[in-house]
């Protein structure tokens, strides 16, 4: 028997009638761009986020772009954030003439490590991006202490995040602004590309919703040079429908999770498997990882990789390389050995099945492949 790596059919069969009902609705209304669906979806997003003010856009990679623009980031500034996440997180600061500054990752939650970001400002840091990565908040209490001490914003890119708490706050209401993704493979996905941008400051809000819409405030004259990013009604309407869906199923993936915990400290599974690791006070109920990926650290990592490809079973290795190692970045100018900690990750780590669909069944079949790999 085969297990995906995720399975959306399963989750498309129970929310079928409703989602075609929601699609219906924007064909009839032949409203496809920005609209009362858009807003309607955008008013109930910003309160599952707790936020004042939520604005679509048209992915997860324009809402950083948006975010770093309405922060007015450009040529000469620098932008703190983690080696270690999908190369968006660092391509718009780049992309905007600004240079990103990498902080090594704390090994026990693959975010961003706290302690790192201080020694990392400079006169010209104008903002610091943790990723919440994999569902898991990067320490917030510490980093926004360190840019409130220093009056530097903080960008949360959030896209793997939506719904996880960190001391009871939701993903993309502590930091400045909050970016969200709805590709497909997200918690919360679209049937296409989506984004979201966050945040509790009006004047920042405002100057997003323009930058989406070519800069412009009133209808054809632009006040600065923005971009074409819009969230469509269509994905607005799918977004809006699976909503009231996403904590029972970012439950059921949390569940799914601890299963695997338990599978594999009761095997006592091959040496070097570490089970994913926890923000330190993991036990304590306020924070919420919303485990987008159950990842974990193995010993021969790409042999075992080799080993569940031939058994069928969906893995993956987010993420391979360093971003400041990948080859468009090499104009930067870094080498091997800034961030020994991501090193030592994308060599270790890898991703299996946690989609909330899984059964207890292949759970048990993913970890007994693992077992038998080791031995
Ligand atoms: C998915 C993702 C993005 C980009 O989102 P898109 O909607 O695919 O553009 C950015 N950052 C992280 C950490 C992501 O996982």
């Amino acid at each position: 028997m085969k297990v995906p790596l995720l399975d959306l059919k399963a989750q498309y069969r129970q929310i079928e009638k409703e989602i075609r009902k929601a699609i219906d609705g924007v064909l009839e209304s032949q409203m496809f761009i920005l609209g009362e669906t858009v807003r309607s979806f955008e008013e109930k997003a910003a309160a599952y986020c707790e936020v004042p003010h939520a604005v679509g856009c048209a992915s997860g990679s324009d809402a950083l772009q948006l975010a770093l623009m309405a922060l007015k980031i450009g040529p000469g500034d620098e932008v703190i954030t983690t080696p270690f996440s999908f190369y968006a997180s660092t391509s718009y600061i780049v992309r905007l003439g600004a240079v990103p500054v990498f902080a090594d990752i704390d090994p026990r939650t693959f975010n961003i490590d706290a302690e790192k970001i201080e020694a990392a400002i400079s006169e010209k840091t104008k903002a610091i991006m943790p990723v919440h990565l994999f569902g898991q908040m990067a320490e917030m209490v510490k980093i926004m202490e360190i840019a409130g001490r220093h009056g530097i914003p903080v960008v949360e890119d959030a896209a793997q995040a939506i719904g996880a708490r960190y001391n009871s706050r939701p993903a993309g209401s502590i930091g400045t602004l909050g970016c969200f993704s709805f590709f497909p493979s997200k918690n919360l996905g679209a049937y296409g590309d989506g984004g979201l941008v966050t945040t509790a400051d009006e004047k920042l809000a405002e100057r997003l919703r323009s930058l989406r819409m070519h800069g412009e405030r009133e209808k054809y004259i632009h006040h600065e040079i923005g971009i074409n990013s819009r969230l469509d009604a269509l994905q607005a309407a799918v977004l809006e429908t699976k909503l009231p869906w996403l904590d029972g199923w970012s439950d059921a993936r949390r569940e799914n999770a601890e299963t695997y915990n338990k599978l594999f400290q009761e095997r006592d599974l091959a040496p070097g498997m570490v089970v994913t690791p926890h923000n330190a006070e993991s036990e304590n109920k306020r924070h919420r990882h919303i485990y987008n990926q159950y990842t974990l650290r193995a010993e021969a990592r790409d042999e075992l990789a080799d080993f569940l490809r031939n058994k069928g079973i969906g893995h993956a290795v987010y993420y391979p390389v360093p971003l400041y190692l990948q080859p468009c970045f090499a104009f930067l100018g870094h080498e091997k050995g800034l961030c020994p900690e991501t090193e030592r990750a994308v060599e270790e780590v890898i991703s299996l099945p946690v989609y909330p669909e899984l059964t207890a069944e292949q759970i048990e079949q993913v970890v007994a492949a693992i077992a038998e790999f080791y031995r």
